[in-house]
């Protein structure tokens, strides 16, 4: 299979660069072939602008969908933005792996989604949800939190974590087509043990060993 990772944490020796690392090892040792975006280690720059274009159908008034389909039809997507669009249309799989702040991805990610998903490439025309361009496409999230297993249950504290994941995975992966796997959620790795972190690493790389063969995931309303 091939398989983007696309990874969101500013410190690699954070339990999310563990998860990262196992993630390519596994994934690699498994045959399939894997590209990744480190978004820190590239210092992607999260601002959705003009920038992201190398030339405007408009320099009076920017408007972003217009300018993304213009840059769709004469390939004008900045030498930043390229390659990663292109990583995006060549996987079969795309795994993000995250902490989550604010009940969401980091901004630098939610940047690269402002940036990459663009109208004429993603989503429009009517393409949306099981027409989508990603409609082949898998998506699998992999995140961490700061708050235990029990705060993201219906009636726990913050609330259930699917109903926190729905503006990521029904209003981006849905919404472009994308297949949704059952969230990765790694509690609280800050409170755990050492041998309970190895465990979480373990359990991350056993899920990964037979994701090609996992089916969808409801992601249901809330
Ligand atoms: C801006 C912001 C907003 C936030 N919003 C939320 C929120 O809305 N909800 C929420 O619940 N939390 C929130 N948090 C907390 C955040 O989600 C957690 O701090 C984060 O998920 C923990 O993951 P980490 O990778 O940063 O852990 P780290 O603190 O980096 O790692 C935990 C431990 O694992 C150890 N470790 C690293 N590698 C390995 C390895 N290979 N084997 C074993 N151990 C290892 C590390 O040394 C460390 O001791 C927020 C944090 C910030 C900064």
């Amino acid at each position: 299979m091939k398989i983007l990772i696309v990874y969101a944490h500013p410190e690699r020796k954070s339990f999310n660069g563990a998860m990262f690392q196992e993630a390519c090892r596994v994934l690699e040792a498994e045959g399939h072939q894997v590209q990744t975006s480190d978004l820190y280690g590239m210092a992607f720059k999260p601002v959705s602008d003009a920038s992201n274009f190398t030339g405007l159908q408009n320099p009076d008034y920017f408007k972003q969908q217009l300018e993304e389909l213009h840059a769709t039809a004469n390939h004008l997507f900045s030498f930043e933005l390229k390659p990663e669009i292109k990583k995006i249309e060549w996987c079969e799989l795309m795994i993000w792996q995250f902490p989550l702040w604010w009940f969401s991805v980091p901004a630098i990610l939610k940047g690269w989604v402002d940036r990459t998903f663009a109208m004429g490439q993603a989503y429009g025309s009517g393409r949306i949800y099981e027409t989508g361009f990603f409609k082949d496409k898998k998506a699998l999230l992999s995140l961490t939190t700061g708050g235990p297993q029990d705060a993201y249950l219906k009636d726990g504290l913050q609330g259930d974590i699917n109903g926190i994941l729905r503006p990521l995975q029904r209003g981006i992966l849905q919404f472009t087509g994308f297949k949704v796997l059952t969230p990765h959620v790694v509690y609280g790795p800050a409170r755990m043990s050492g041998e309970e972190r190895e465990y979480e690493l373990k359990r991350w790389g056993d899920r990964l060993r037979i994701v090609a063969d996992e089916p969808e995931f409801n992601v249901g309303k809330y």
